[in-house]
């Protein structure tokens, strides 16, 4: 295999994996047929303020859901507190509308949605510097072809997450572990076939239960009353996410040739 760079150098190697994220070059390589990323309804914006909220510890991440947004914040070892907030937004907006959204605009935004919240977002975004930036953020839900040839794609650029699933690194990282073990015990291409067998359903399964996180993080005012009054009822019995944390990858134990995935 020749890789082919955009700077004009080259690199040969006996496979390509594919780990060039989101918007993957090889994924187009690998599945030309591929729809394009999924746009995930909400905004994200981040900064670090200068205001420390009452009460903030060190090493907690605080996250609240709002009235209206979905907002979070973390103290710093060096005294202040970085913070972000997802401002909800249905309509896919084009990266020029994000780019020139101003400080002030997206200052105005956060006042409005958090002002009413009974939370220190307002007080954060108030001692933030700035100028405040802010982007939108993309899914892939499901990519037809995992590999072809020899060629592979591991993490974002096989199944991208919205990061309200805080999973992404994690199973882009169980990929790379799971892909060193198949090509360890098996052939090319079946080592491909079989990691793709491994890691499929997981992959898409935290792929859609962050869509769903977040196009839940702002529901209308029913939802957001059953949302409050059910989830510290629910959490305090089930960890809802505990499948995707219990997960082990064993090191050792030697890869076997195993049933294609059906359909
Ligand atoms: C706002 C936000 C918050 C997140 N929060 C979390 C979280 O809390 N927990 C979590 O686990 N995950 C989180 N994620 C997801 C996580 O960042 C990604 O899932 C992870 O980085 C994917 O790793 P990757 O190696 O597959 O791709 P990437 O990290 O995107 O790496 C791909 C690399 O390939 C390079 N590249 C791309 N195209 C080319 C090319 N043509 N030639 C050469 N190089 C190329 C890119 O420059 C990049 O360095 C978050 C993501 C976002 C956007």
């Amino acid at each position: 295999m020749t890789a082919v760079f955009a700077d004009g150098t080259t690199e040969s190697a006996d496979l390509l994996v594919g780990a060039d994220g989101v918007r993957s070059t090889v994924r187009t390589l690998v599945d030309p047929g591929c729809p394009p990323p999924r746009y995930v309804p909400v905004l994200n914006t981040a900064g670090y303020s200068e205001h420390t909220p009452p009460g903030a510890e060190m090493g907690r991440l605080t996250m609240v859901f709002g009235r209206r947004g979905f907002a979070g914040w973390l103290p710093a070892p060096t005294g202040g507190t970085w913070c972000f907030a997802n401002p909800p937004l249905t309509g896919e907006p084009s990266a020029e509308e994000v780019a020139k959204t101003s400080d002030l605009q997206w200052r105005a935004r956060l006042y409005d949605l958090h002002r009413s919240d009974r939370s220190p977002i307002v007080a954060l975004v108030e001692a933030t510097p700035g100028p405040l930036r802010g982007w939108t953020t993309y899914d892939v839900p499901t990519v037809g072809r995992w590999h072809r040839g020899r060629m592979v794609l591991i993490g974002d650029a096989a199944h991208a997450t919205s990061p309200a699933a805080g999973q992404g690194s994690s199973l882009a990282v169980e990929d790379a572990v799971v892909l060193a073990r198949c090509l360890r015990d098996l052939p090319v291409p079946e080592a491909f076939r079989v990691f793709e067998v491994l890691r499929r359903a997981r992959a898409e399964r935290v792929v859609a239960e962050g869509f769903r996180t977040s196009s839940a993080k702002s529901p209308p005012a029913v939802g957001r009353l059953v949302r409050d009054l059910v989830m510290p009822v629910v959490l305090r019995r089930h960890d809802p996410q505990a499948w995707v944390r219990a997960h082990h990858v064993d090191w050792d134990a030697p890869v076997v040739p195993v049933p294609a995935l059906a359909g």
